[in-house]
């Protein structure tokens, strides 16, 4: 059936009447561009660096972090590439960062831009490299901040990269305040980018490391559709990294809710692009607002399918 669905639907990704939705693949690394390339992504929507920093006493020299940057940045010569700023701690702990003191709710604690904010010299010698990255290539090269809250954060992270040379900053929309806010956050950055798996952690209150946990963790949760909203409708670019952007139902919903282009792991996105094709975004926004206007998780995800009869 996957390798019909490859054969059927091929190229760009668009709803069935052609609003274009660019489907692009989260990686960890130079080693996941094979399986990005082979499912049809359009280029790279969450590359998470910190895999680069794990397991060492130190973090990587300029020069090796150019050198994997540039490999990923040469893989999509006509399309983009979404480089995320290391995202340390709570869930990717790392050993020469380690949190300033004793963190009893780690996911509450110094992690992500928090962590850049205490230690600038490790953010600007990043965003330094993949400036350097990307001279002279065709790519468009954005960078986002993990775990932003305000558009104070989402100012000082333009500010950083812009001083560094590069040219489109975003941020990720993970933290709920962020997405309330979104159009205060709107006016400092180019682009958002949802990130689903922790946006439902604080929206649901459930640690995403807890796996009894599970039913809050539920992207489908219409409080977490509530939030994607305010923040798919801001007015600038807004895609979906986590998770959720994988699941060809939930997907749809996005799209309707007013996302504009989805990131997911590879194998994802075949089933993704026929489910878009089989769709038009008014089905989608049908659909989202069928999902929006449930009361739980399961009901949402019942009443969405009811409006994309052609999900594969
Ligand atoms: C997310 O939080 O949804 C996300 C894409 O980032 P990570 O899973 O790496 O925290
Ligand atoms: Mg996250």
């Amino acid at each position: 059936a996957r390798a019909s669905l490859l054969a059927e639907f091929t190229g760009p990704g668009a709803t069935a009447d052609g609003r274009a939705i660019p489907l692009l693949a989260n990686i960890g690394g130079p080693k996941d561009l094979e399986a990005a390339v082979a499912n049809g992504a359009e280029g790279v929507g969450l590359y998470r660096t910190e895999f680069l920093f794990l397991d060492r006493a130190t973090p990587p020299s300029g020069a090796e972090q150019e050198e994997a940057y540039r490999k990923v940045l040469e893989a999509f010569p006509a399309g983009r590439v979404v480089v995320r700023t290391l995202d340390a701690g709570a869930d990717k702990p790392l050993a020469f960062l380690p949190a300033p003191g004793e963190e009893p709710n780690p996911a509450l604690g110094e992690r992500g831009l928090r962590m850049s904010l205490r230690h600038p010299d490790v953010l600007s010698a990043q965003l330094a490299a993949l400036a350097r990255a990307a001279a002279g290539l065709t790519v468009k090269l954005q960078v986002m901040a993990p775990m932003v809250t305000d558009a104070g954060e989402a100012a000082w992270f333009a500010r950083q990269c812009r001083d560094a040379g590069v040219e489109h900053p975003g941020v990720m929309v993970e933290v709920p305040a962020a997405a309330l806010r979104a159009r205060d956050l709107a006016r400092e950055v180019e682009f958002f980018s949802i990130g689903t798996n922790d946006l439902t952690q604080y929206a649901c209150a459930a640690d995403r490391q807890l796996g009894g946990l599970a039913r809050l963790q539920d992207p489908w949760q219409p409080a977490v559709l509530d939030l994607v909203a305010p923040a798919a409708g801001a007015g600038v670019p807004c895609g979906v990294c986590g998770e959720a952007a994988g699941d060809p139902a939930l997907a749809c919903v996005l799209v309707g809710l007013g996302v504009t282009s989805l990131s997911m792991s590879a194998p994802s996105l075949p089933l993704v692009r026929a489910a878009l094709a089989r769709h038009t975004l008014e089905q989608c926004r049908q659909a989202a607002e069928a999902a929006r206007g449930s009361r739980t998780a399961e009901q949402a995800r019942e009443e969405a399918r009811a409006h994309l009869p052609g999900l594969p």
